[in-house]
Order: C-alpha cells, then structure tokens, then sequence
C-alpha cells in the first residue's frame, strides 16, 4: 500500500500512524518538560534546547496538519489570532496589504489598530469581488492578500484561485483563513494560496476545550522560516497538553466536518423562505450569491456555518437565541455541539453585522432536533 496517497479520513483517524518507538504506543505522550539535556562535550546533538523554539508536543500535530493541507510545513500557535498576527509581523513596515471588509472580527480590529500603527497599510475590500481585490492590488506595494472563505458571519465566498492569480501578477502572497472549510472541505494552497491559517480552537480540535491556532505553508522559505521565528520570539507557542488535545481531537476531523456540514444543509433548506425568516445566509444553497464558486472550491459539502436574519427584527432574533434549549446560547464555532449567537451584540456598535443575524455553528447532534428546537424558538420569540 502507498501511504504517501492515503486518504484524509485514514491520516486523521490514526495521526500518520506514528508508534512512541521505545514503549510502542499509538498515541503520543505529553512532553511538559522545558528544557533538554545539553551534551557533555557542550553540543545539542538531540536539535532540542528549549521549548519554546523546538518542542516536541508540535511534531505530530503540526505533521498531521501539513498532511491534510498538502503542504510543506505547519506550525501550531497559542491561538488562531497568535497564527494570524504572526503571518501579519513577518511583513514590513511601510507594506500594503488587502483584506476582506467583512472577516473574522477581532482580526479586523487588530489590522485597523495595533497593525496600522506598527506600519501596515491596510486596505480592506469586498474580496468575493475579483474586480476590487484587482483594483486594491498595488504592484510592488502589496505584499500579502489575506482572505476567510466563506466568511464570518455572512458566509461570503471568495474565489482563492482568481485572488491568486491577480496577487501574484502584482508580487504580493495570499494567505487564506480556512478556519470554517477546514482542509476536509477546501485546500487552499492546491488552489494557489502561499498561507493557510486556521483557528484550531474551533474544527480541528472540535470540542470546545482547547484554545489553539495553526499555519501551514506551500513552500518552506524565508517568510516560512521568519515566521516559526516570531512564535519563538514572541512566545505564542500551544502548550503540551493543548497539543496533545488538539491532536486527539483531530483524528475524528473529518466525520465530524462531513455530519456539521450536512446538518447545516438541512438546516438552511429547512428555513430558506421561512416565514418568519427573511434569508438564510449559507454557500450551500443555490441561491446564495457565491454558491458556484464554493461548488467549485469546496469538496463533500459547504461547512457547518450558516446564519439566518429574523423577519420581526433585532429583538426577535435576541430572543430566539434565548428561548433555545438543545442549541447552546455562546460563542465560537466548530464544536460538536451546536451554537447560536446574535452577533452584532458581541461584535459591538461598529460591527458591520445586520442586528438581525443569529449566526449559526451546527455539531453533530440530530439534525432533525436543532431544527425543531430553532423552529419552537423562533414562534415563541416572534408570537
Ligand atoms: N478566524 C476565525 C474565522 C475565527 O472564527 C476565529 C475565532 O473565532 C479566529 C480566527 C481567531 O481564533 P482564536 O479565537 O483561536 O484566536
């Protein structure tokens, strides 16, 4: 059998198949340890001196990732926002870089914050127009495109192959937060982009227990090495037993993104041209404004995420949210149980966010009980 062309749901399940070679294990153990015993004649031939610059708790979750992503690298961060800063810090001052007007939320505060006064020149566009991200581009100027397809909280999606494509021509790279496809349902760097990040707080680990974030890279250069330079540096680095967790939590990856993404199909069907629902926003549906993209750039199915806008306003869909009983009233996403969040709240006055919008992460309960329950809360909070 060539194991070099196993499919993703056999990497996952046995994490490459790695044995401990002295006690034969097949899963790993936690190495809490710090520091590593220098030689006697003052050389560290193990490569290992601390562990904050090479820690063995990475080698086989961050192996597992760059297997899944097909790519050359990854690297396992303290957060997802710890990942995303970093690919940020390993550019210039004085560097422009474009970005999706509506994206991860506290990302966008960091750029148009503590990023532009470090010296980026950031621009944000509607990316899933390829005719803005072209207009942005400036030859020479532009060094990084950052992209999150489909995007938080209106699952707008965005074409990598195209951004590519014009980022290249222009000099500039392309990192794409995949946070909410997962390598199970899109593989960005197959379709062009340089970076790939994600929060693996939310799919990878998968069950609300570990705060933790990830990049994988198409090619092991300058960038790539400056990068792994920034974590040690900076110290964002995943402790033992995160590692350990997240990469538990990985081996069931992809059933539990194929169950997430068909519940939150039935789920968007179920309420697309609801009554007291005025849109479902979701990729999956023919109707939505990007499904042909995502039809082509997402594999076995478009995420877990959807979000519906209330018909009878802010307040119904605040009350929706606080009438459900099996969905969990919190936030974040990709957990194995469902989520509802009315997210203009936690985003704050300047989120561009409808206050009409419940932004949905289905799990993986039965499908057919999150919509009754929704359904039940959506009545109640709007009789
Ligand atoms: N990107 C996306 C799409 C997210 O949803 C989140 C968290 O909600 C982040 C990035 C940030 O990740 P973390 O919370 O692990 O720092």
């Amino acid at each position: 059998m060539d194991k070099s062309k196993l499919s993703q749901a056999s990497i996952a399940a046995q994490a490459l198949g790695w044995v401990d070679p002295i006690t034969k294990a097949v899963t790993p153990a936690i190495h809490p340890s710090s520091t590593y015993i220098r030689d006697p004649d003052n050389q560290y031939t193990s490569g290992r001196i601390y562990a904050r610059d090479n820690n063995p708790s990475f080698d086989q979750v961050e192996a597992v990732l760059a297997a899944l992503e097909g790519a050359a690298g990854a690297a396992v961060f303290a957060s997802g926002m710890a990942a995303a800063t970093a690919v940020f810090l390993s550019l210039s001052p004085g560097d422009h870089v474009v970005a999706p007007t509506v994206m991860y939320w506290s990302l966008r505060n960091w750029l148009l914050t503590e990023a532009t006064r470090w010296g980026l020149k950031v621009e944000l566009v509607e990316t899933s127009d390829i005719a803005a991200v072209r207009a942005a581009l400036r030859p020479g100027e532009t060094k990084l495109v950052w992209l999150e397809t489909p995007s938080n909280p209106m699952w707008t999606v965005t074409d990598i192959a195209a951004v590519a494509e014009a980022a290249h021509a222009a000099g500039a790279r392309v990192a794409v937060d995949s946070t909410v496809a997962t390598p199970v349902l899109t593989r960005p760097l197959a379709l062009g982009a340089d970076l790939v990040m994600h929060s693996a707080t939310k799919y990878l680990n998968g069950h609300s227990d570990v705060i933790a974030g990830a990049l994988a890279t198409a090619r092991d250069d300058e960038q790539w090495q400056r990068i792994k330079r920034i974590r040690a540096q900076l110290g964002g680095i995943l402790g033992p037993f995160e590692s350990w967790l997240l990469l538990r939590g990985m081996r069931t990856l992809v059933p539990r993104v194929r169950q997430a993404s068909a519940s939150a199909m039935a789920i968007a069907e179920h309420f697309h041209g609801h009554p007291l629902v005025s849109a479902v926003l979701y990729p999956g549906l023919p109707s939505a404004d990007g499904h042909a993209i995502a039809a082509r750039q997402m594999q076995g199915g478009f995420g877990g995420m959807l979000s519906i806008r209330v018909k009878a306003g802010a307040a119904a869909a605040i009350g929706t949210a606080a009438r459900v009983e099996l969905w969990k009233r919190a936030t974040s996403l990709g957990g194995v149980e469902s989520l509802i969040e009315h997210r203009s709240s936690i985003e704050g006055p300047t989120s561009p966010v409808p206050d009409d919008l419940l932004r949905l992460s289905a799990g993986i309960e039965d499908p057919s009980e999150l919509i009754a329950d929704l359904e039940q809360a959506l009545k109640a909070a709007t009789a």
